[in-house]
């Protein structure tokens, strides 16, 4: 449907959504329909947070919590906005925590995107610490989701699945920008070999729908099974 503000949230399975909102670095933005609410898996970087808040208040979504795969800017920019307009709660991978809880500076793609983004704002802009932060433990899930650690592209990288609709949110571990899942260029990952490795579980996962943090979500699309080789 498209809303009062003009964002599509288009719906791909029985509970979760794409919000069609323009961002500056393409980052694919889900609404999970969950009973206590809805769950914004990746708010995107920084400038999503106005259309997000407008969306809340206008019922449009109930916001009840958000998930992140990760902590890259691009992924987790506005979860601090978002955080401050709403008070829900956000979780992550502890090894991903200390970029987005003040410990650390945030944490920056590898190579050449990575200096572009630092060129183009002072970092902690990108990425203001987040407050009420939780951390993801293992096995358990968090409302509808389950994480799963795939480690490699940053410390903390986790997909979530969702056993319900049988999907799976890919972050950056798998993109589809190539039409088929994909690694992201090494370039970009902290430990490439570490994140092709930790695809290991999700092979054997029964996900029929697979829905990434960059390219098109591939919904009843047999190329979602289309892993990488191992
Ligand atoms: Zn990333």
């Amino acid at each position: 449907m498209t809303g009062l503000l003009g964002v599509d949230l288009l719906e791909l399975t029985p509970h979760i959504s794409l919000l069609k909102l323009m961002n500056a670095t393409r980052t694919n933005i889900y609404v999970v329909r969950e009973d206590d609410g809805d769950t914004l898996v990746d708010p995107g970087p920084v400038g999503t947070a106005p259309i997000i808040l407008a969306l809340d208040r206008r019922c449009e979504i109930r916001l009840s919590r958000i998930l992140l795969t990760h902590a890259h800017p691009a992924h987790a920019g506005s979860t601090a906005r978002v955080v401050r307009g709403t008070g829900v709660r956000t979780w992550v991978h502890p090894d991903d925590a200390p970029f987005l809880d003040g410990r650390q500076a945030p944490l920056l793609p590898r190579g050449r995107r990575g200096q572009l983004m630092a060129v183009l704002g002072r970092v902690v802009e990108l990425c203001p610490p987040v407050f009420r932060l939780q951390h993801y433990e293992p096995g358990v899930a968090v409302g509808d989701l389950l994480p799963i650690p795939t480690p490699g592209h940053t410390p903390g990288h986790v997909c979530l699945y969702h056993a319900k609709d049988r999907a799976l949110f890919s972050g950056d571990a798998l993109v589809t920008d190539s039409g088929l899942p994909s690694l992201p260029p090494d370039s970009l990952s902290e430990d490439p070999e570490r994140a092709r490795a930790a695809l290991g579980p999700l092979y054997d996962l029964p996900f029929e729908h697979l829905l990434p943090g960059h390219g098109p979500p591939l919904v009843d699309d047999p190329r979602a099974r289309q892993l990488p080789a191992r």
